[in-house]
C-alpha cells in the first residue's frame, strides 16, 4: 500500500485549463545550474513555476489558474470529505498552523531540509496552501454565478 509520504510526494497532475494533459518535464531553465522540474501542456504551452523537488513543482501547477479546477478538494494527510467548506478551510488553517510551526522549530534545530520529518511538514503545508487556494477559487465561483 501506498504509504503517506508517498502521497504526499507524488500528487496527480491536473489537467491544463484547455482541458489538455499536462506533463512534468525535468531540464535547465535559463541560467539555473540545476536541473528544475515544471509542469507543461503541449497544447496551448502554458507552464507552471519550476521547482528544485517534482512534488512542488506539481502542486504550483495544480494550485495555480494554468490548470483546470479539481471536482473535489483532497489532500492525503486530511479527511475533508463531507466537509462543509467553512469546516474544510478551519481544518486546513489549523494544519497550515501546526505544519508552519513544526517547519520553524526544525530550521532551529538546523535539520537538513530533506530530513524525513522535514521533508513531510513541508509537503503537508503545501498541500494545505494548494487545498486552501482550490476552496478559495471554488468559493468564487460560486458567488459570482449567485
Ligand atoms: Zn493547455
Amino acid at each position: 500500500m501506498e504509504s503517506l509520504a508517498d502521497k504526499l510526494l507524488n500528487p496527480s497532475i491536473l489537467p491544463c485549463s484547455c482541458h489538455s494533459e499536462a506533463e512534468l518535464l525535468n531540464g535547465y531553465i535559463s541560467s539555473q545550474k540545476r536541473k528544475h522540474f515544471y509542469v507543461h501542456c503541449g497544447a496551448c504551452r502554458n507552464q507552471g513555476v519550476e521547482h528544485i523537488e517534482s512534488w512542488l513543482a506539481i502542486l504550483n501547477w495544480n494550485k495555480s489558474k494554468l490548470s483546470e479546477l479539481p471536482t473535489v478538494i483532497d489532500v492525503p494527510h486530511l479527511h475533508l470529505g463531507g466537509v462543509s467548506s467553512q469546516g474544510i478551510s478551519d481544518l486546513l488553517e489549523e494544519d497550515r498552523l501546526t505544519q508552519e510551526g513544526l517547519i520553524r522549530d526544525f530550521r532551529e534545530q538546523q535539520l537538513p531540509k530533506n530530513s524525513p520529518q522535514f521533508l513531510l511538514a513541508r509537503a503537508k503545508l503545501n498541500w494545505d496552501i494548494y487545498a486552501l487556494s482550490i476552496l478559495r477559487a471554488k468559493l468564487l465561483l460560486t458567488d459570482s454565478s449567485k
